[in-house]
């Protein structure tokens, strides 16, 4: 986690760090995990986005399966952890393990990194914060502390880290300082995540010049502006020793011919550009993008540029604009048809023609853009999620009830995909299937970890049982419904309750 913002609390304090002293269980850190991620999943600044979304999980799943692969990962831990990927809107470049395998990650990070690879070093490194069980271990001398206080800080440090204001009001308090300093992870602990994240990194297949290369950038920024824009450095000291480790690790391997930024990742940064900066001001600033590119500009760069005015037109709702730079993006990709991220680039072309057409009221539209092929039966999750949101509006159409059983498929495999909850919620309220998806929205902010609301929507859907008659093949929804209330009932009551 990176949430200090001097040195760390071994060296402060003299305690041992590394190795010693029993560490928290797994099961007490998932709990303290939980907490802190139920109230960021409440932070205005938290964006479900199903393409960011997806495009980070491809980075970060051939990470953790090279990290059970190598050893790094027991079966256990990855039983027990969340492993969730939290996004941010925050424009801080930013990325940060929390307690019982949750990541946080704000789209300031993904605007500034210029390949994959980069994005991956980091999700890399943080990983091996969690692998290596480093906040436990920092916590284990903390033990007069509960969980429930150590969760706080944790969430005081990350409001602190985004802004300037909260973060002088902590430190105001010199015990609030302290604090801070005894959540950051000791040097010999960065240099672990370094070492075991750069083996992870390589063995996942990226190019380890990525490690190098986000350092070079991180440093470089950090030259340019020391305004606590980048919390990320701060609790990253980027001694030249930790400089150099990368560099004798990175020759250890054949070099690398460092790969071009790509087209496909060049767009993801653009979207996570205009999402964290969507001001009008900001809008303003993306759609002269195009306008500005030096001629001799790669095909990654023009790429970038087009997506984000395209997508900030439409946020400014002026549809023939959008639609010219949209066309503009398509010949691009049409004319890079050998680069080897070219179907990537295509289909979030797709993506964001789909959304053009849902936001400018043309669901029919986008229901072709996201069934490119007739007689389809499956999707990928962002397209999952942008049918099941525009044939809100279709309610007849031949696709429905083929895309209804496909979300119901993700939330099985998958029951904490609080979107696509949301999304069945929808779809079976507009079928008049209420019942059912009243209990789909319980299970939606479930997934969120809201106990109150889980409680809340699980009570109306029993309510509507015992009052209404009940349609064949309602009853089993019905009793899942009152175990599902019980156990909502029963997180409640431990949320309450502040546990020793
Ligand atoms: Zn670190």
């Amino acid at each position: 986690m990176s949430v200090s913002t001097g040195a760390s609390w071994a060296q402060n304090t003299g305690l041992p760090a590394l190795g010693d002293g029993d560490s928290i269980s797994l099961s007490a850190e998932r709990q303290l995990g939980d907490r802190i991620a139920r109230e960021l999943f409440r932070d205005p600044d938290y964006l479900e986005d199903a393409v960011l979304d997806e495009y980070v999980q491809q980075l970060w799943t051939p990470l953790v399966r090279a990290a059970v692969a190598r050893g790094e990962l027991s079966a256990e831990l990855q039983e027990r952890f969340a492993w969730r990927i939290l996004l941010g809107r925050d424009r801080s470049v930013n990325a940060f393990a929390l307690p019982g395998g949750y990541l946080g990650v704000h789209l300031g990070l993904m605007a500034v990194v210029s390949t994959a690879d980069e994005l991956a070093s980091v999700l890399a490194h943080e990983l091996s914060h969690v692998t290596q069980r480093h906040i436990a271990r920092g916590m284990s001398d903390q033990s007069k502390m509960t969980p429930w206080v150590v969760g706080s800080m944790i969430l005081g440090a990350l409001a602190a880290s985004k802004s300037p204001q909260a973060a002088q009001a902590l430190i105001v308090g010199g015990q609030a300082a302290a604090i801070q300093n005894q959540l950051s992870y000791t040097r010999d602990m960065e240099r672990e995540a370094d070492r075991v994240g750069y083996g992870i990194l390589v063995d996942a297949g990226y190019d380890p010049g990525g490690f190098v290369s986000m350092f070079a950038k991180l440093q470089q920024a950090a030259g340019l502006n020391d305004s606590g824009a980048f919390p990320y450095l701060r609790s990253h000291p980027l001694t030249t020793e930790r400089m150099a480790d990368m560099q004798s690790r990175q020759q250890l391997n054949l070099t690398v011919p460092k790969p071009l930024p790509d087209m496909a990742h060049a767009m993801m940064a653009a979207r996570a550009r205009v999402l964290s900066q969507s001001s009008p001001d900001a809008l303003k600033a993306w759609i002269q993008g195009p306008a500005s590119l030096a001629a001799s500009a790669s095909a990654a760069d023009q790429a970038a540029a087009l997506y984000a005015a395209s997508l900030s037109h439409l946020l400014l709702r002026d549809a023939a604009a959008t639609q010219r730079h949209v066309q503009a993006l398509g010949v691009l990709i049409q004319s890079q048809r050998h680069l080897p991220s070219y179907a990537a680039a295509q289909r979030w072309w797709r993506l964001l023609q789909a959304e053009v057409a849902e936001r400018q009221d043309k669901p029919a539209q986008a229901v072709r853009v996201l069934t490119p092929e007739a007689g389809q039966q499956t999707w990928q999750r962002p397209e999952l999620m942008a049918l099941a949101q525009v044939l809100q509006r279709l309610p007849e159409h031949a696709l429905v009830p083929t895309v209804m059983a496909q979300l119901r498929q993700v939330v099985q495999q998958t029951p904490w995909d609080a979107q696509a909850w949301d999304r069945l919620s929808a779809m079976l309220s507009v079928q008049g299937q209420a019942l059912a998806s009243l209990r789909a929205a319980g299970e939606a902010q479930a997934a969120r970890l809201d106990w109150p609301g889980a409680v809340d929507r699980f009570r109306a859907a029993q309510e509507l049982a015992l009052k209404g008659r009940l349609q064949p093949g309602e009853h089993i929804e019905a009793s899942i419904v009152d175990v599902r209330l019980r156990h909502a009932r029963e997180r409640l009551r431990g949320l309450q309750a502040p546990e020793r």
